[in-house]
């Protein structure tokens, strides 16, 4: 699942890697991967990548010339707005890939870069398991800012945190800027909501509520103000350690599994770093949601309907 932290480790060594390189030719062999057609995705070829970046979960990927440049854009800029969702990745290879690629979604032959490298390469949207879900779109640099998927996103959560306020208007009580969340969303479901606050998914919403010592499925709107600081607080010290944390260990060629940071979440049954007690879940049709009952519920578990079900049968 690559939320913030995984995503900007991505964009900083893809673009470190590639800027400046030159793409050959890009192709979709993903049938449900390109969600636009205008400009098609082969007008990529013979324009530059200019580089790579972050919006919330998702990759800007900059290009410009090539088969970009039309009367109206002499430029001919555009950007490659893709969408990881839960299983693709973006990677990039040394040897072409073979037609029996069937986890490759969209294929961008390069030559060059800034890093130097003389052979050709091949960025490549690759997804695991047989669904499609990833996706991508080829847009305009005049139509990037107002595609619906980027206008939409709330602020980023990293590295300009927001300082959470009770209602919207407060002035802000820290650095980053004011944002008040929905009062009556719980937590947990505030935090993944990419309209409300831009990067965070559930891995790292269950970090975040852990570090905070806040109980997931509170309403935001029930928060005092020492609660609101120690939120916005934990989001910006855990995905600073988290992208510090990737910074060590991920160098190119990014693997298919990347590291796994966690403290609590995806560790139900083992013992809460900060207490010592058992963290527990709760499971969801395709979500785990783990937290510390000492740390954070006061001591009460949530009732787990998978949990439930096995003591009936
Ligand atoms: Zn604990």
């Amino acid at each position: 699942m690559p939320e913030l932290p995984e995503v900007e480790i991505t964009a900083r060594l893809l673009s470190a890697a590639l800027a400046g390189a030159t793409v050959d030719s890009a192709r979709a062999p993903g049938l449900a991967t390109m969600q636009t057609f205008k400009p098609p995705l082969d007008a990529l070829a013979g324009a530059t990548l200019e580089r790579i970046e972050r919006r919330g979960k998702m990759l800007l990927v900059w290009f410009a010339g090539g088969g970009l440049v039309t009367d109206e854009d002499p430029e001919g800029r555009a950007a490659l707005l893709i969408h990881l969702m839960s299983a693709g990745r973006l990677q990039l290879f040394e040897k072409r890939a073979t037609m029996k690629d069937r986890t490759a979604r969209i294929v961008i032959r390069l030559n060059g870069g800034a890093d130097g490298f003389e052979e050709e390469r091949e960025l490549r949207l690759k997804e695991f398991g047989t669904r499609q879900s990833a996706w991508g779109r080829l847009l305009r640099a005049a139509d990037v800012e107002t595609d619906e998927r980027l206008s939409t996103l709330g602020p980023e959560a990293w590295p300009d945190t927001p300082s959470f306020v009770a209602a919207a208007g407060d002035a802000s009580p820290g650095d980053g800027p004011p944002l008040a969340l929905p009062p009556r969303r719980t937590l947990r479901g505030a935090l993944r909501d990419q309209r409300v606050i831009a990067g965070i998914g559930r891995r790292w919403a269950d970090e975040v509520l852990w570090e905070a010592k806040i109980a997931p499925l509170r309403r935001a709107g029930d928060l005092d103000d020492d609660e609101r600081a120690a939120l916005s607080a934990a989001i910006r010290s855990r995905l600073d350690e988290g992208i510090a944390g990737y910074v060590e260990k991920l160098k190119l060629p990014l693997k298919d599994k990347m590291p796994v940071p966690e403290r609590v979440h995806g560790r139900a049954g083992e013992a809460c770093p900060r207490c010592g007690d058992t963290i527990l879940a709760v499971h969801y049709e395709s979500d785990e949601m783990a937290y510390c009952p000492t740390c954070q519920t006061g001591g009460k578990p949530y009732k787990d309907r998978r949990f439930s079900r096995l003591l009936k049968d």
